[in-house]
């Protein structure tokens, strides 16, 4: 029996699309390579976007043929949408054999068991083959996600804020933090499969704090610092971290953290503090650029990259124009600019989405145009340098600061190579093997 999992949206979604195969692993699954392959599919979905959402409902229904095709076959959709849309989904799309939301995932493992039991009980019934589910772990499953040289682990899920515009509190709930030990031994074991770089995933990632077993209250700086004392640990990153949370603790820890210490993505959003007050993101552009000067006194050579919403309700040519201003005095290595588009159920799908489509269209495209060109100085400021290369999958890898390079032979995948970038395409920095 074979697995695929599709995900949809963000780094964390990617991180869960491993949590959400591994109750299937454990049954006997191995990956497909693709969908037509699969004896089950994964939809593990994402709602923070209306075209994410739009996407993963079109796929759900040109899966009906694949689905109706085999009654063994299994569907599962889960993720964010499936939270918002779960019983829509159910209603719409009798065939799903298991529609779990962001908040149950905890409880997934015990409702894919029901599911596949209640399934293939009834399949035995109807005289079908249920030894096709091997009930035991079956050692020469791939164990997939987890053995990948970058390793994501999840540190927290929901969020505690409520920025506006955005669905995620309501369809992932309010912050739940994982212990701190549980963090550290999946890092651990992590390690010990292949993984050099441990990427720490949570909504508002350094706003995590837990209680030891020690009865000791860890925040985020001693995780990081301990993560990064991994053996085997070559680099530690997380994502997404939020600017009220980034204190001079996790600038100093930061600093000791090969990775961490070389490039930080912070969200700004916007740099009209009108539109950031509308946005409730709690802070200023001022208090964000002062972070950015804090950041960088500690850390000159470190690289930051941001997400940015334009065409926000009631966005003026003067909100935008702070915001390229904003985007001038950050220099993003790269920048995740998107349109905004109402979501169902938060705040500013109320307010008035007057900003007219050609007009968000033509800011997105001033901004992009700003953007890549920092974005292109930080790859030419690299060639005839050399630079220090984590290998994810034979020649291809990424620098310290995060920056994307590929390059010839020798490939040695999980180790650090030393790459001469001596030219730059389509975002990527090519280069030689010292
Ligand atoms: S911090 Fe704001 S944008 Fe980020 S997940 Fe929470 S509510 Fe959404």
């Amino acid at each position: 029996m074979k697995l695929h999992v599709v995900t949809f949206g963000c780094q964390m979604s990617a991180a869960d699309g491993g949590e959400l195969a591994a109750p299937l692993l454990a049954r006997g699954f191995r990956a497909a390579q693709a969908p037509e392959d699969a004896d089950a599919i994964v939809l593990n979905t994402c709602t923070v976007r209306q075209h994410a959402e739009d996407k993963a409902l079109s796929l759900i229904g040109r899966l009906r043929p694949w689905k109706e095709q085999d009654s063994g076959r299994v569907l599962i959709v889960a993720g964010c949408a499936a939270e918002r849309l779960g019983g829509w989904i159910r209603e719409r799309f009798p065939y799903v054999d298991l529609v779990v939301g962001a908040k149950s995932i905890d409880d997934y493992p015990r409702l894919v068991e029901e599911a596949l039991a209640a399934k293939f009980d009834a399949l035995a019934e109807s005289a079908a083959a249920f030894e096709n589910i091997p009930s035991a772990l079956d050692p020469a499953a791939p164990i997939g996600w987890s053995s990948a040289v970058v390793a994501p682990v999840t540190i927290m899920r929901g969020c505690n804020y409520s920025c506006s515009y955005c669905i995620v509190p309501s369809v992932r709930g309010r912050e739940v933090y994982r212990p701190y030990e549980t963090v550290l031994a999946e890092a651990r074991a992590k390690a010990a499969a292949g993984a050099r770089e441990i990427l720490l995933l949570g909504q508002t990632v350094n706003s995590w704090h837990a209680r030891g077993e020690d009865g000791r209250e860890r925040r985020f700086p001693e995780l990081l610092r301990a993560v990064a004392a991994i053996d085997g640990v070559a680099r530690v990153r997380f994502e997404s971290p939020h600017p009220y949370f980034f204190d001079d603790a996790l600038i100093s820890a930061i600093s000791g953290v090969a990775g961490a210490g070389d490039h930080v993505h912070l969200p700004v959003q916007s740099g009209s503090d009108r539109a950031l007050t509308r946005m409730r993101r709690n802070y200023s552009s001022a208090s964000f650029l002062s972070l950015v000067e804090r950041i960088r006194a500690a850390r000159p050579s470190i690289e930051l990259s941001t997400d940015i919403i334009v065409g926000f309700p009631s966005e003026s040519e003067d909100d935008f124009s702070r915001t390229l201003e904003l985007a001038e005095r950050l220099r993003p290595t790269w920048t995740y600019a998107f349109k905004y588009s109402p979501r169902e159920g938060t705040e500013s799908a109320a307010m008035s989405d007057d900003v007219p489509a050609d007009v968000k269209e033509e800011r997105l495209s001033r901004l992009n145009a700003l953007c890549d060109r920092f974005a292109e100085d930080a790859l030419k400021a690299r060639i005839g340098r050399t630079v220090e290369v984590l290998d994810e999958s034979g020649g291809y890898g990424r620098t310290r600061d995060g920056l994307r390079v590929k390059w010839g032979s020798p490939a040695r995948p999980g180790q650090l190579t030393t790459v001469l970038a001596t030219g730059v395409a389509k975002r990527t920095l090519l280069g030689e093997s010292q």
